[in-house]
């Protein structure tokens, strides 16, 4: 008999289903032009060839049973990880090592080890609404939860009074998100100053130190030549996820990394646990080709100019309609407010312009919408007038 504890995730997931089979029904009906699917955050942009050709080479150049085989280490390979490290350092002015990082299958498996080290059960994650939903998820893995700190609507920087006022005993962690899914909103330097303090500040009243786990998917999406500051830099007891399914289009290889910093409490103790933590949870090493394919490719960017075209298409074509959003920064999603209060419903009838989109509700803000413009360009220039009559039909 199935797990009862898993049911509610069951129930959720037909939700999900249901909507891929009715984008699926609608293409079939409509032609899957004459459908704006905006509901998922896949890429758009294929890998950059140096991906491809990387493999080749790595498969002509490199050892076999080492490029297939299992890493020596569960943090992954050393070279990979000095050069993920070296990588940092010139970006950042960082000084990490090897040491400091531990491969991990996307930023998915990178959150859970980061939890699984971090958390012991009954212990509370603190997220700023909205966010992404998985992150609930992976704290109940541990036995933890998450409380959500209520959304900062129109400009959707973390809500630092919230934070300051959510913090309890309980409280190990606090997850962020730069550039944010669903936002795109990119977190400015003066907030994670300001979150810092207050971390000081809490860690020291509850008398335990408060992590930041910062997920980071999103890093190399950002536009406009917008800063998106390291946060290891401004708070000590940090711990980066970071994942190439976005910045290299590679969601579906799993290949990503931790960065634990020497500075972090219990440093020793940590990245022994953190290197465990990834083997109990049955991930036992990233992709190890992919791996290696990942630090030759370390300079290679995705078309970031593709996704930019985009942001500005939908983002002014949504605005000059009347909609309200926020413009975002950063990732591939714009966060609209409904025209009605019920997000839900809203959804529902833009389903029925053959527009799907997910309701804020999902990222714990109700009364919003996310749109994820990773989709070719024409689908959005075609959307515009159907988004247009879907406006017009909530007055
Ligand atoms: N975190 C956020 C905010 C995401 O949007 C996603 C994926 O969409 C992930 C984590 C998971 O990323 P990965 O595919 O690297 O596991």
């Amino acid at each position: 008999m199935t797990a009862k504890s898993m049911m509610p995730y069951v129930e959720g997931n037909s939700a999900i289903r249901a909507m891929f089979e009715e984008g699926a029904r609608m293409a079939a009906q409509f032609g899957s032009e004459n459908v704006y699917d905006f509901s998922l955050g896949n890429p758009s942009v294929p890998a950059p060839k140096e991906v491809d050709q990387a493999i080749r080479d790595i498969l002509d150049e490199e050892d076999p049973l080492l490029i297939h085989g299992y890493n020596k280490s569960n943090s992954g390979y050393e070279d990979v990880r000095q050069t993920v490290a070296d990588h940092l350092n010139r970006l950042h002015g960082t000084a990490f090592t090897s040491e400091n990082i531990l491969m991990t299958v996307g930023a998915a498996s990178g959150l859970n080890i980061a939890m699984k080290t971090l958390l012991d059960p009954g212990d509370e994650v603190l997220a700023f609404a909205p966010y992404f939903v998985e992150y609930g998820n992976y704290a109940k893995n541990h036995g933890a939860f998450v409380t959500a700190i209520p959304a900062n609507p129109p400009t959707f920087q973390p809500d630092l009074e919230g934070l300051e006022k959510a913090i309890s005993e309980k409280t190990r962690a606090v997850i962020i998100n730069s550039p944010n899914n669903p936002t795109g909103v990119v977190y400015s330097e003066d907030t994670l100053k300001e979150m810092a303090k207050i971390l000081t500040r809490g860690s020291a009243r509850i008398g335990h130190p408060i992590f930041i786990i910062s997920d980071e998917p999103y890093r190399e999406l950002a536009y406009d030549g917008v800063d998106v500051p390291y946060v290891t830099k401004y708070y000590a007891n940090t711990i980066v996820g970071y994942s190439w399914s976005k910045s290299l289009s590679l969601p579906g290889e799993r290949i990503g990394y931790l960065v634990i910093p020497s500075e972090i409490d219990d440093f020793e103790n940590a990245i022994q646990a953190a290197n465990i933590a990834g083997r109990v949870l049955g991930y036992v090493n990233a992709p190890t080709l992919i791996q290696r394919v990942a630090a030759r490719c370390i300079e290679c960017s995705t078309d970031i100019d593709a996704y930019d075209r985009n942001r500005r298409t939908i983002y002014e074509g949504l605005t000059e309609i009347g909609y309200e959003c926020t413009k975002p920064e950063g990732a591939f999603y714009l966060f609209v407010k409904t025209p009605i209060e019920d997000d839900v419903e809203f959804c529902a009838m833009a389903k029925k312009h053959r527009i799907l989109i997910v309701p804020g509700r999902s990222f714990a803000c109700p009364g919003y919408v996310r749109l994820a413009y990773s989709v070719d360009h024409g689908t959005i220039q075609r959307s515009l007038p159907h988004f247009k009559d879907l406006l017009a039909e909530t007055v």
